[in-house]
């Protein structure tokens, strides 16, 4: 009779992982178009609940101690913490927090490779099962302060230049050899519990020290890099507790975080040693330009004219329109030009915003047709046949020194290059740099004029001034 039950339950257990396993390839698959992502998320959302109930019923199935009262107290304190976190944050705090989440994925994973050297101290661990355990402990421990770091930098908290020095790759390669050189003995000739900490200890100062010399535009790759770090940490995980949906869930993380990184460094035009080696600095910024040209202001009535009598407008949303929350306006800014029979399209850069894709977020919650959104490539095609481009709180990925100044630290960074069209507006609420914190020459350039002020009350001007015509 034990023997049914427990066939019966671990039938079930594979069923939950199996359906689970589905539903997160399904839902990948829906997040890959703006239009089905929602969905995409609801459907991984369920695969994750399915794989918590199946894990709430295998230690019963394996007769062991299930640990219920733990399991409902981390969950409870969980969901007390992620809930209202969740609600309150603002969307354009929102890679922070994926960072903040990223982090707490890695930690997870290098809790359970301590618990698992712990509990098998004075065992001997097979090489090969020695091996999964050290490397999720050190992937897992260099995921949770590397995307600490990359929190605090996404947020302002730290400036690249408090975190790193001339020759920090130096240190960096000699700080991975001790990490692999430390892993390989352990690996080998098994370790106390103090030698145990000793290597978590050295693996989280080289998760800091990985990220703190790569800044400024590069954080869009090192970002997805650690995401798919913390992939790869619970894949080993899962096979650590032979738990197939965990290797999944993991395995899934780890593949899309790793071509996320391949397309990021392509859009960046650099490899990912050079990414990982290279730092990025920040410049003098001056309302003037080098030459004295002093950038030209506009104001919103005559932006209204310029839309007005354009054929063909193309907006470049930035960071600032994540910060002011101008989609919204923006798409009505739009519909009135399009019922004027203006050409309206937007430009994407693949880094603009804070985090891969914000952008394509952003104008989807407001409601742009997506074949409106032209990448960086159709967007430079399409820009000498502009008549007017309007620059919503973009700066680095419009700045011409990625093309011109090799000694710019963004110098090799495909850019869009709006000065080609025929007119250019600026957008933004004052001379300040962008991420990157670097001049930006396209200001003083001839063909553009600066209508300064909140993005969101920028574009509610122009909606008036253009209604009024
Ligand atoms: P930038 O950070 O270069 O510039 C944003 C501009 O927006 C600022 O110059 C700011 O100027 C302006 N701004 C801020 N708030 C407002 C507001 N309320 N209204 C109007 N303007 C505002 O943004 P980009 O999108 O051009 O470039 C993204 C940068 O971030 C790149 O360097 C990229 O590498 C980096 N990055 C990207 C990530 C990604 O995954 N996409 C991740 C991490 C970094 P002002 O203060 O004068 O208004």
């Amino acid at each position: 009779m034990e023997v049914v039950e427990t066939i019966e339950s671990s039938f079930l257990v594979n069923l939950l992982y199996l359906l689970g396993a589905v539903a997160f390839v399904w839902g990948l698959r829906l997040l890959s178009s703006p239009d089905t992502a929602r969905k995409g998320n609801t459907y991984a959302a369920i695969g994750m609940g399915l794989a918590i109930i199946g894990a709430l019923i295998e230690p019963v199935q394996n007769g062991g101690n299930n640990n219920y009262g733990w399991i409902a107290g981390g969950m409870i304190a969980g969901a007390l913490i992620g809930f209202p976190a969740a609600k309150k944050i603002k969307m354009t705090a929102m890679p922070q927090m994926v960072s903040v989440f990223n982090g707490l994925g890695g930690a997870c994973a290098m809790v359970l490779a301590i618990v698992e050297l712990f509990q098998n101290q004075g065992t001997t661990m097979g090489l090969g099962q020695a091996a999964i355990v050290y490397f999720t402990l050190l992937i897992g421990a260099v995921s949770f302060t590397g995307s600490l770091l990359a929190f605090a930098k996404l947020d302002g908290r730290i400036k690249d230049k408090h975190v790193t020095f001339k020759g920090h790759s130096i240190l960096n390669n000699i700080l991975l050899l001790v990490v692999i050189g430390f892993m390989v003995f352990l690996m080998i000739n098994g370790g106390t519990q103090g030698m145990i900490i000793g290597f978590l200890i050295v693996s989280l100062i080289y998760g800091f020290s990985f990220v703190a010399p790569i800044g400024g535009a590069d954080m869009p790759v090192v970002i997805s890099l650690l995401n798919s770090f913390t992939g790869l940490s619970a894949a080993a995980a899962g096979l650590i507790f032979g738990n197939q949906l965990m290797l999944v869930g993991g395995i899934l993380v780890g593949a899309s975080g790793t071509i996320l990184t391949v397309l990021m460094c392509e859009a960046m035009n650099r490899s990912l040693f050079n990414v990982l080696i290279g730092g990025f600095g920040g410049g003098a910024v001056a309302a003037a330009s080098d030459d004295g040209k002093v950038a030209k202001t506009a104001n919103a009535s005559d932006v209204a004219i310029q839309l007005f009598y354009s054929q063909s407008v193309m907006f470049v949303p930035g960071y600032g329109l994540a910060v002011a929350q101008a989609q919204k306006v923006v798409k009505e800014l739009d519909d009135i030009l399009e019922a004027n029979g203006v050409d309206v399209k937007y430009a994407i850069h693949p880094v603009a915003g804070r985090m891969p894709g914000h952008m394509n977020v952003l104008l989807a919650e407001a409601d742009v047709p997506y074949p409106k959104l032209l990448d960086l490539e159709d967007a430079n095609s399409a820009l000498p046949n502009t008549d007017l481009v309007v620059i919503v709180g973009a700066n680095d990925v419009v700045n011409p020194a990625a093309l011109d100044e090799p000694g710019s630290p963004i110098y090799g960074m495909p850019v869009l290059n709006v000065w080609e069209a025929k007119n250019v507006v600026v957008l933004k609420r004052s001379m300040s740099p962008g991420y990157a914190g670097i001049q930006n020459p396209l200001f003083f350039h001839d063909k553009t004029k600066m209508l300064f002020g909140d993005a969101k009350v920028s574009i509610q001007a122009l909606v008036a001034e253009v209604k009024n015509l």
